[in-house]
């Protein structure tokens, strides 16, 4: 058996001091004190000239253009890629794509470069809040991670004796924050990635669109592009703090040639997300007699004119313009944004407006709170799908017995004879074992509560005369309102493909973010974030 001190005496390493000795017997000539003070000093003065050069450089540059070597390099690059191309016959057009992109992006971000520094020496150094004059202006470098690439940009900034700030106002101007290490078109795709799907799929998808987004932080960048998400939408929310505000947006919606009268339905429903806060305390907080609630609500809304809803070819629903709401911060927020979209989306001009949802009776109460002259309607197929259950339970799932139960039962409901389900339940209950007993009770109590929600007969007569061939006008319109809920069941779907993955945890703030991009995108105003996205739809 070996011991430490055996080991010890015959050192298979020579030890550290032994190093050290050698290095320092190796080094070739060794400096006194003072000599390596002038070698630091001169190596800071280096530094401090070559910055000066390039900052007067870049200070001085008034076009973006490419040097004529620039340009003939660039060529150059291309001929030897496209002699590659064509040495390889078994190659395709991908190929061809691949490689030209690649030879035009340095050019490109040179460009780009060069054209945001034109912008930032453009821009006067004035305080971007009070508009007073900057002192002690120097320059500072920064770079950003860009479409092409990094971009180093030299930027003028100041002290504001006004407002007590340092301000940098050409990085107001090109559309970068404080702290963004993104252009304003990567922080948009960066939004919009993770928006979609989780960022380390992102960072592979963007890479092969051409985009190296791993090194912006894909995650972090996101995050932060849905906390200004969260900001606009309060300010949106917020349009509506006063009476005269609501007034003023209201008629704002009514702008331009007065329309047919319409039908506005409004859609509520809501899911749970698995959330984990305060990881790695979960035993502690447990110990402590917190119980720790992972699941949330996440509410949902959606809004729509009934004129905007139309049919494919395949008889498939599509609505062509709808307002999102969508928040795990509560009711109440869900109650603001749901109102201002709706207002946004014509509820001062509509004729009539209509919300559909299932049972639950925080959505009437919100419903009665913020739509107090909007019909209600019960969704039809959460009223069957009540039936189906006692039907279940009393004669077995599947059973040709449950399915003869339950049939005139359904045909009542879709004839708008809610009393006599509600009699024929009633009737059962004497005949019933306790449990099935309670069971049937509350389902009694459910119709019982929504029977003033539960018309379906009119809408179903006018589509059966529309398949018919004999719909009278007023008809035809009256088919196209839905008895279900289906619009916001879908886009409950939708967001959970996003949300909802397995082995997925969100903090609330993560998701809360997350789920304001998604729907500021939905909503059709992501232009008000990325003002550029706006104008590459009308470019080329
Ligand atoms: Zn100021």
């Amino acid at each position: 058996m070996t011991t430490t001190s055996a080991l010890t005496d015959t050192p298979a390493q020579p030890s550290r001091q032994v190093r050290r000795a050698g290095a320092r017997r190796a080094a070739p000539t060794r400096l006194t004190p003072e000599a390596q003070n002038r070698r630091l000093t001169q190596a800071i003065l280096d530094t401090a000239s070559a910055q000066a050069a390039a900052a007067a450089q870049a200070a001085a540059l008034a076009k973006a253009q490419l040097a004529e070597a620039e340009v003939q390099a660039w060529l150059k690059d291309m001929d030897a890629r496209l002699t590659v191309i064509f040495a390889h016959p078994e190659e395709n057009l991908g190929q061809m794509e691949e490689q030209l992109a690649r030879s035009v992006k340095e050019p490109l971000r040179l460009l780009a470069q060069r054209a945001a520094q034109v912008k930032a020496n453009a821009v006067a150094c004035r305080c971007p809040e009070c508009r007073g004059q900057l002192t002690q202006q120097r320059w500072l470098s920064r770079t950003i991670h860009s479409r092409f690439g990094p971009l180093t940009l030299w930027r003028r900034y100041g002290f504001c004796p006004h407002c007590g700030e340092w301000h940098f106002p050409a990085d107001y101007a090109l559309g970068l924050g404080r702290k963004a290490p993104a252009s304003p078109y990567v922080q948009e795709i960066s939004a919009l990635l993770v928006s979609q799907m989780p960022a380390e799929q992102a960072v592979l998808v963007a890479e092969r669109l051409g985009l190296d987004l791993s090194r912006c932080g894909l995650h972090q960048e996101a995050h932060r592009q849905g906390l200004k998400a969260e900001q606009w939408r309060s300010q949106f929310v917020g349009q509506l703090d006063t009476w005269e505000q609501i007034q003023r947006v209201a008629s704002a919606a009514a702008e331009g040639p007065p329309t047919q009268p319409f039908t506005l339905v409004i859609e509520i429903d809501a899911w749970d997300i698995r959330e984990r806060d305060n990881w790695g305390k979960t035993k502690e907080l447990r110990a402590a007699g917190q119980k720790l609630d992972r699941w949330h609500w996440v509410y949902m809304a959606t809004v729509f004119r009934l004129d905007h809803r139309g049919q494919t070819a395949g008889n498939r629903a599509v609505i062509t313009q709808r307002g999102y709401a969508a928040t795990r911060l509560g009711l109440e927020a869900l109650s603001a944004q749901l109102y201002r979209e709706a207002l946004a989306r014509g509820l001062g001009q509509a004729q009539l407006v209509l919300v559909i949802a299932d049972g639950a009776l925080w959505i009437w109460n919100l419903a009665k709170d913020r739509f107090p002259d909007a019909r209600q309607q019960l969704d039809l197929y959460h009223a069957e799908e009540h039936l189906w259950a006692i039907a279940h339970d009393l004669y077995g799932k599947g059973t040709p017995e449950a399915q003869a139960w339950v049939a005139p039962l359904l045909q009542q409901i879709r004839d708008d004879q809610t009393v006599a389900v509600i009699a024929a339940l009633t009737e059962l209950k004497p005949r019933l074992l306790e449990a099935q007993h309670k069971k049937v009770q509350t389902q009694i109590e459910y119709f019982e509560h929504n029977a003033q929600r539960m018309k379906y007969k009119e809408v179903l007569d006018a589509r059966k005369a529309c398949e018919e061939g004999k719909a009278t006008e007023e008809q035809k319109q009256l088919a196209k309102r839905p008895v279900g809920s289906g619009a916001i069941d879908s886009t409950c779907r939708q967001y959970q493909c996003r949300f909802k993955r397995t082995g997925q945890f969100w903090t609330t703030a993560g998701d809360e973010a997350l789920m304001c991009l998604e729907t500021l995108w939905r909503n059709g105003r992501w232009q008000e974030l990325y003002p550029h996205a706006k104008s590459s739809a009308t470019l080329n």
